[in-house]
């Protein structure tokens, strides 16, 4: 089976939560409370989620790629301003950017697998608004450096927690650092709802807004919906009943989750140390959620053989999430522009986008192979190793396999 640990844990918790749902018949976000056995399972997963992080306030979202949107549109990011992002990142960090008419530039990433702060000064221009670190594969990004940076050039951080719920750094839950945090519970994230995200801040102002634009303009839970008092022109990114229901048990199943994520992670990786020419990517904080473990070798065609044998591919070959596997990005093409005839329209942009425009990038991902630990996901690379219900035998195994694998290059 495929998908990130949460959609192996799910049990009674997650049944008896949706049952109440399908049981009070009111699939919708809104409702009064104790009124026609309303459940308020939404509101109660984005108190609990916020508590749980540590923001002020949490608006439950119908993507991350969603709640990436209202992260942006809360900043008021929009036509002509800059926004750096890395180059390895899944799609949507740099395509919700195109789609509010902003400029993603493209930032290499460093050892980690997250943004290098070393390169990111250099991108920086009087356009630039904003930076957005992406924890990815669960490990925070140099916090301290970026958050340096953007203090010193006026700049917003929206941090991409999508890959990294509940992950921390320096004891502050990840997204609760920068102005505004976004995350992700689709099937292969830390924990799911099938689809769905939210939004973190602690800022009032923010999170109106990214409440307004989630939901058609209204203030936060739609009180003051009367005419007249609608803030911006919103979307709709609401998340349903059913959703929250499984979103508000596996929140509760999170921190517990990660405990055992580390636990076999470490058993894993303990296993796999002093190997010759092989390495593991640096990790920022231990709170990352140890979703992945990262195998980094000394040369790419160490990589290269290490997955023929082992039937997977280096993290450059593995698809969706490396910048040079972005045709629509590379080519500039939306969905709608000046006099759109439906032949390919292309968004403006301040800078131009090319293959193998980030080497330190491309070098770092030629050499890198995911090894699952509980997010099973081809679509990241991992396509083998363990996950989180692996016993101590089968990571054992899979550790020797591993070992064997690498003695034989
Ligand atoms: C998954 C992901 C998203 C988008 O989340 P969806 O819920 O699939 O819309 C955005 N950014 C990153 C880094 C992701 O991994």
């Amino acid at each position: 089976m495929a998908g990130g640990p949460g959609s192996y844990v799910f049990g009674a918790e997650e049944k008896k939560e949706l049952m109440d749902v399908i049981e009070s018949g009111n699939l919708f976000r809104y409702g009064s409370p104790g009124v026609d056995g309303f459940q308020a399972k939404v509101a109660t997963f984005e108190t609990e989620m916020a508590e749980r992080l540590g923001h002020k306030h949490v608006v439950a979202t119908s993507s991350g790629t969603g709640a990436l949107m209202c992260c942006l549109a809360a900043l008021g990011i929009g036509a002509g301003d800059e926004v750096i992002v890395p180059g390895y990142t899944f799609i949507a960090s740099i395509s919700t950017i195109i789609l509010m008419n902003a400029i993603p530039v493209l930032a290499e990433i460093d050892e980690s697998l997250t943004i290098d702060p070393t390169r990111i000064e250099e991108l920086i221009t009087p356009r630039t608004k904003a930076i957005m670190p992406v924890h990815m594969l669960g490990n925070p990004c140099d916090m301290d450096a970026i958050m340096a940076i953007a203090k010193k050039h006026n700049l917003y951080v929206i941090e991409d927690c999508c890959q990294a719920v509940g992950a921390s750094y320096r004891g502050r839950r990840c997204g609760t650092i920068g102005d505004i945090g976004a995350y992700s519970l689709n099937v292969f994230k830390t924990i799911t709802s099938g689809d769905g995200g939210f939004v973190g801040t602690s800022d009032l102002n923010l999170y109106e807004r990214a409440f307004g634009f989630h939901d058609q303009g209204h203030k936060p839970r739609r009180m003051g919906v009367e005419v007249g008092r609608r803030s911006i022109v919103g979307m709709n990114m609401r998340m349903n009943e059913l959703s929250g229901a499984v979103a508000l048990a596996q929140g509760r199943k999170l921190d517990g989750m990660l405990d055992t994520l580390r636990t076999k992670k470490k058993r894993l990786k303990d296993q796999l140390q002093g190997l010759p020419g092989l390495g593991f990517r640096s990790i920022n904080d231990e709170g990352e959620c140890a979703t992945l473990l990262t195998l980094l070798f000394d040369t790419a065609e160490r990589a290269a053989k290490f997955c023929e044998a082992m039937g997977t591919a280096p993290i450059s070959n593995s698809g969706w999430h490396v910048y040079n596997n972005m045709e629509q990005i590379l080519n500039k093409v939306t969905a709608s522009g000046a006099n759109c005839p439906y032949d390919c329209p292309r968004f403006e942009s301040t800078v131009e986008y090319h293959k193998h425009m980030l080497p330190q990038t491309d070098d770092i991902l030629d050499r890198a192979v995911n090894i699952s630990v509980g997010v099973v996901d081809k679509g990241l690379g991992s396509g083998c190793g363990i996950n989180i219900n692996s016993s101590e035998a089968e990571i054992d195994a899979e550790a020797t396999r591993i070992r064997a694998v690498v003695a034989a290059l």
